[in-house]
């Protein structure tokens, strides 16, 4: 676990800079998240390391529900950065996300039942939030007993 780590960064040159970065992290040691979305991440993660030769940025990972399906809010959504890929390596990423994992499970939202999703987030005030990677894994996924190796 501590090296699929290195897959990975947290953002922080957005407006929230260094302390917004300590925050992913500590959600990312939490154990707020689901397992099967951890799972997915460092999966996407690692596969940017073979595409880039650099970690995936890991741009949001919790937060209250807002605009979106809350899934981020369900502990089952992930946000990573894909403004600096070419169009084909962005849509190399996601087809390569969802070959591994097919959606399963009902969904109950209006959003595209995928496991990954290329998109732009417009705020409230319609801006552009940027292009990036959400991530998503279904409600109905049972989650694994709790060992003695970790
Ligand atoms: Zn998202």
């Amino acid at each position: 676990m501590q090296q699929a780590n290195r897959y990975i960064e947290f953002k922080d040159d957005g407006p929230g800079g260094e302390e917004e970065r300590r925050r992913l992290k500590e959600q990312w040691k939490s154990g707020l998240l689901k397992a099967s979305l951890v799972v997915v991440v460092l999966f996407a993660a690692l596969y940017h390391f073979l595409m880039t030769g650099k970690p995936a940025v890991i741009t949001s990972l919790y937060r209250k529900k807002t605009t979106d399906s809350g899934v981020h809010e369900d502990g089952r959504g992930a946000d990573l950065r894909s403004r600096h890929l070419t169009a084909e390596q962005a849509q190399e990423w996601e087809d390569a996300i969802n070959r591994a994992f097919p959606w399963y499970g009902k969904y109950s939202s209006s959003t595209t039942a995928k496991t990954a999703l290329i998109h732009e987030i417009r705020g409230e005030d319609g801006k552009s939030e940027g292009v990036h990677l959400h991530l998503q894994t279904p409600p109905s996924e049972p989650q694994p007993r709790e060992n003695s190796i970790v």
